[in-house]
């Protein structure tokens, strides 16, 4: 690649996480980066030197210190620029995985005068050289960041550079705006006035994309971080049965004893994609136990900070007035109502006393033993947790805060121009549309500044 004769320094890091493994990778980035390792590699056979071996090989044998000692055995993967992760030339070190082989190899690495890498530097190199554009270099984290099946593969999606396609469909269609309006002002007798319709109509079709992109991102949002779900109701109600069948094992003790559960129980799953870290409380009631009643504090701390509550009604017991005690505490918040335990013969609840005393409320009909239900209270968690912002024709894509707010900027630019399109001179349009395509620009990172550079990587682990 042509940009490569911008010369950065030699760059290590180990790459792997610290503690043990099967092998931990210490990876080398850097114009001379080979020539430095291939004195500290003593290869198994002889008259092997990788500074003259192909990119993509591997070459087995040991790394030596100084004094000619062999530290660990290791295998070397080379990449030749331009066709390696930075771009540059590159070596990957595995050794042994152990904290100890990997700080060994690293050290004599740093003393051929290649420096340790700062987080998120091989990344930053890849997308100073080219090899990613600013969206693809920020997908990097998210994949590794990834909590649910979901999330992960919008980050793949990233990564591939999905979300630059439209971002470049978008700036061609800016582009030929702007050549229309340029040529309107410079020859105007040979290509007439400005169409005004058509502009419009180019304008119109470019803030629909944003705006889908716009919410693509607060949609992406929730799956990149989650939701917190409290569980509550009275002892007994089928709790720790429910998030046990949510989690389809057994984690939270289940008994007929009231008031068992009295610790905050939490566990980390996926609903329909979504992580939700799901909160059993110990039920909120009035008791002189001293445990419970710290319990009962937990459990009110919990609910406040919950972005959803699952409240949990015995069809055996029917709506008792401990329930309703607990409903006056949550019921201002995102609620949902479960109906448990439905299989049972004679249910002392009906559509009606729901309907009355907790109106407008959501109610899911389940049996949490036999897993009855479920599937639909799933959906509903869905849909609150994305807070209706399920439109069919959604971008399946992930939009970080960086990319949310140039777009917003973007959105602005063309609102205007769309305002006065008709009431100012055309050269004035320019300069928005102008606007308009630098912050579509800053998402692919073809105008970025140093700081926000910077800020990009701020978040990647040291090897990255
Ligand atoms: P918690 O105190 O609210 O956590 O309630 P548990 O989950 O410990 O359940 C209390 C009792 O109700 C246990 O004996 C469960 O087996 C029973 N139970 C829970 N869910 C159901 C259900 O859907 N149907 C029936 N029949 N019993 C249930």
């Amino acid at each position: 690649m042509q940009g490569l004769d911008m010369f950065y320094d030699d760059i290590a890091a180990i790459s792997t996480p610290p503690g043990e493994g099967g092998i931990a990778i210490i990876r080398l980035s850097g114009g001379q980066v080979i020539e430095k390792a291939s004195k500290i590699f003593r290869p198994y056979q002889d008259g092997v030197d990788i500074s003259k071996k192909a990119g993509y090989s591997l070459t087995l044998g040991w790394i030596k210190d100084e004094t000619g000692e062999d530290l660990d055995e290791v295998l070397i993967a080379l990449m030749r620029a331009p066709r390696s992760y930075t771009g540059e030339d590159t070596l990957e070190i595995h050794c042994h995985g152990g904290v100890l082989p990997a700080r060994r190899c690293l050290e004599t690495v740093l003393r051929q005068g290649i420096r340790i890498a700062e987080p998120g530097e091989f990344t930053r190199r890849a997308f100073l050289n080219g090899r990613l554009d600013a969206s693809q270099a920020e997908a990097v984290i998210e994949v590794i960041r990834a909590k649910s099946e979901k999330s992960m593969k919008l980050a793949v999606k990233q990564l591939s550079g999905h979300n630059s396609e439209y971002i470049h469909t978008l700036e061609d269609r800016l582009l030929e705006l702007n050549a229309m309006v340029e040529a309107s002002l410079d020859f105007p007798d040979e290509v007439g006035e400005l169409e005004y319709k058509k502009a419009e109509a180019t304008i119109l079709e470019s803030l629909a994309v944003i705006e889908r992109l716009i919410r693509a991102g607060k949609r992406a949002d929730i799956y990149r971080k989650g939701i917190a779900a409290a569980i509550c109701g009275k002892p007994n109600v089928g709790k720790s049965s429910l998030l046990n069948v949510l989690l389809k094992k057994e984690r939270a003790i289940v008994t007929s004893i009231p008031g068992t559960t009295r610790d905050v129980i939490e566990e980390q799953l996926s609903i329909k994609g979504i992580p939700v870290r799901l909160i059993d409380t110990a039920g909120i009631r009035a008791t002189e136990d001293i445990v419970e009643k710290i319990g009962v504090e937990r459990s009110r701390e919990v609910i406040r900070e919950a972005d959803l509550v699952i409240f949990l009604l015995d069809l055996g017991t029917g709506i008792t007035a401990e329930d309703l005690a607990i409903y006056k505490e949550i019921k201002h918040r995102n609620l949902i109502i479960l109906a448990n335990k439905e299989d049972l013969e004679k249910k002392h609840i009906t559509e009606d006393e729901l309907g009355h005393y907790f109106p407008g409320v959501r109610v899911v009909w389940a049996s949490a033993r036999e897993d009855k239900g479920i599937e639909e209270l799933e959906d509903r968690v869905e849909e609150m947790a994305l807070g209706g912002e399920l439109h069919s024709d959604d971008l399946e894509i992930m939009v970080n805060l960086r990319q949310r707010e140039a777009l917003i900027r973007a959105r602005e630019h063309l609102e205007d121009v769309l305002q006065v399109m008709q009431a100012v001179p055309l050269d004035c349009l320019g300069v928005d549309i102008w606007g308009a395509l630098e912050a579509l620009g800053e998402i692919t990172g073809k105008n970025l500044k140093e700081e926000v550079i910077d800020r990009m990587f701020t978040d990647f682990c040291i090897g990255k």
